[in-house]
């Protein structure tokens, strides 16, 4: 047997071994999070709604990998939001599934991270219910956590960040963005900002103005976990000059705080994969230096 049918024949025992099978009936509807992209990062729960569903309902944000896992018949209907421009409007949506499920379909509702997690989840749910459809509910890696992890950077430290919040950076309808900077300012804390690409400029002015260092480690990580995954690294006061420079686009993460710099960037030679060999040679050349 080759390596890596070896490992296929593991991972098969292994979700043998899972007795509970999530199981989507006809006129229900799946409400899952597919991560941020990386197939690998799926969960099991997902997984086997995916093998289920006879049509999927999905957003932008999931990734042409997690696409090619649908069953070759099951029916795509792409309902993806570009910022401030609603390919298919919230209500509509909601009425789609809605329709699906009435005709008596195994609706898949998939969508990028966490459904629950600036993701309209929760509506989606609420009106499926009013509707009298039952809704499972799977939950999924948050590019907050998907895309620092991947990028090798820990949300949370001992001795350097106690927490982690994460906020939209998504204006309000009247054009603000009102948040709460002052304990967005405290410096014990990892901040992650969502949707925040257009308005990174009035971001940092913000955090600063409220008494963040303006030196503070941040980060920006566009398409986290994906191979084209790309992190640029500075500090709030060089952000936004950043995204001047290299032309980000969203999907865009931001990521504030001393968390930033904890783990030496040049060990992180692929998504999610810390060499030790750079490191090594690192920890040399700063002797030497030293
Ligand atoms: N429900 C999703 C978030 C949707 S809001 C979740 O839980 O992850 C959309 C925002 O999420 C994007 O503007 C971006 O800030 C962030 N995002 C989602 N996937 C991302 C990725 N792979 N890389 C970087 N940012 C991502």
């Amino acid at each position: 047997m080759t390596q890596l049918s070896k490992e296929n024949q593991l991972s098969k025992n292994v979700l043998n071994k899972i007795n509970k099978k999530s199981t989507l009936l006809p006129g229900e509807v799946a409400l899952v999070g597919s991560g941020p992209g990386d197939a690998e990062l799926l969960t099991i729960r997902a997984l086997r709604f995916i093998e289920q569903a006879d049509v999927a309902i999905y957003d932008r944000l999931v990734s042409d990998e997690i696409m090619a896992l649908l069953p070759q018949d099951c029916e795509r209907y792409y309902v993806g939001k570009e910022q401030a421009k609603h390919c298919v409007p919230q209500e509509k949506i909601n009425q789609l599934l809605v329709q699906y499920a009435q005709q008596g379909r195994k609706v898949l509702r998939l969508k990028g991270g966490d459904p629950f997690i600036f993701g309209r989840g929760g509506e989606e749910a609420e009106f499926l219910l009013q509707h009298g459809i039952s809704c499972h509910l799977c939950p999924g890696i948050t590019a907050a956590s998907g895309c620092t992890t991947y990028a090798g950077i820990p949300l949370t430290h001992r001795g350097v960040a106690q927490g982690c919040t994460f906020i939209t950076g998504h204006m309000q309808n009247d054009g603000q963005l009102n948040l709460p900077w002052q304990s967005l300012s405290c410096s014990s804390q990892t901040v992650v900002f969502y949707m925040g690409i257009n308005t990174l400029a009035s971001i940092t002015e913000q955090l600063i103005k409220h008494g963040r260092d303006a030196n503070t480690p941040a980060a920006l990580i566009r398409k986290g976990t994906q191979p084209d995954q790309q992190i640029f690294r500075g500090n709030i006061a060089s952000l936004a000059d950043l995204v001047v420079k290299h032309k980000i686009t969203p999907p865009t993460l931001i990521v504030i705080g001393d968390v930033v710099n904890q783990l030496t960037d040049t060990t992180l030679t692929k998504p999610g994969f810390l060499d030790a060999k750079n490191y090594q040679e690192q920890v040399l050349l700063t002797a030497k230096v030293g």
